[in-house]
């Protein structure tokens, strides 16, 4: 595996937020009102960040996408139009916040996890600029990538090849279905991703694929999709699991959605989004800071504990980064 970074040896000083927590779904034994909270409460699972990416998904459904019915064949115009709105929708949310963090900086450096800079003048990056470099990865491969998964769903719909599994006529079923999917899309998506990171990180597929995605150690919003083609592929393929289970395309178009939208908050580079002088909203992007620090835990999200399991849960403490210095030094002895 890589040595950490160059970056990381950076004497300078850094925000330490309070250590990284897993959402309570992942507590033994369960802790009802705690998980009350997380569910309902401000910010938690549902509000801000899921119903607002539902909001998303819903206007996209509903006012930005073709009848479905005319996508029963690929034809060039419909997934030109899916492809321009998705760009549309990255540089909006993408730029937004880079222009709000990183050019304007209108939060300075309030709750950010390293002083350290967004590489400029750096042979490591296309066109020697990490911004420019992230957003041609995330332009020109990430954003076709799930487009194209996108077009398949709709044609896959059209044509009755997906939505095909049987659960009668009765629409509260089905209406129950589509609900509970939309609730465990953020599950579903944190443990795909959690393997699929898993893979990325055996030896071949680090060095010729994932390795590009870690020269963001420090990173910027348009880190998100920095990714190589073929990691793309893998990420964006959670839809899949929609494709199995749906009943309605906005299930999978969600799914998607998720996978190219929520890991914005761990890519910002801040710990907490103030506004004014006294609000301060916790992101939730230190979990995944901690992997491009450290590169070898916090595979997966916080939503599901697979990297407590697995044993690859980093804190952020001292105590969680011995452990992990322990277990690097077995694993380096044992393929001696
Ligand atoms: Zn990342
Ligand atoms: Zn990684």
């Amino acid at each position: 595996m890589p040595d950490a970074n160059p970056q990381n040896k950076s004497t300078e000083k850094e925000w330490s937020p309070e250590p990284a927590t897993l959402a309570p779904i992942n507590s033994w034994p369960p802790r009802p009102l705690k998980l009350f909270k997380w569910l309902f409460g401000f910010p938690g699972f549902l509000w801000p960040e899921n119903i607002l990416l539902l909001g998303i998904t819903l206007i996209t459904w509903i006012f930005l996408t073709p009848d479905l019915n005319t996508m029963s064949t690929f034809e060039v115009w419909w997934i030109a139009l899916l492809l321009a709105r998705n760009i549309a929708l990255i540089l909006i949310l993408y730029g937004g916040a880079h222009l709000y963090f990183y050019v304007y900086k209108l939060q300075s450096n309030s709750f950010k996890f390293t002083k350290q800079p967004l590489a400029t003048d750096s042979s490591r990056f296309l066109f020697k600029s990490q911004v420019l470099d992230n957003m041609f990865h995330t332009l020109v491969i990430g954003v076709p990538v799930f487009t194209g998964y996108e077009a398949i769903t709709y044609w896959g719909f059209a044509n009755g090849y997906l939505g095909f599994i049987d659960l009668g006529t009765n629409p509260v079923v089905f209406w129950c279905w589509f609900s509970l999917l939309l609730l465990v899309a953020p599950m579903i998506h944190s443990i795909v991703f959690y393997f699929v990171h898993r893979l990325l990180h055996t030896r071949s597929l680090y060095k010729s694929v994932h390795s590009l995605h870690h020269r963001n150690v420090v990173v910027g919003p348009w880190s998100v999709l920095d990714m190589h083609l073929v990691e793309h592929v893998l990420y964006f393929s959670t839809v899949v699991v929609q494709w199995l289970l749906a009943l309605h395309p906005v299930n999978a178009l969600f799914q998607i959605h998720i996978a190219a939208i929520y890991p914005l908050t761990g890519h910002l580079g801040y710990e907490k989004l103030t506004i004014g002088d006294k609000e301060k909203y916790d992101v939730g992007g230190y979990f995944h800071y901690l992997h491009h620090k450290f590169f070898e835990c916090n595979y997966g999200t916080g939503v599901v504990g697979l990297d407590k399991l697995f044993g690859t849960f980093h804190d952020g403490s001292k105590a969680s980064q011995a452990t992990l210095r322990d277990q690097i030094r077995a694993k380096r002895k044992a393929t001696a």
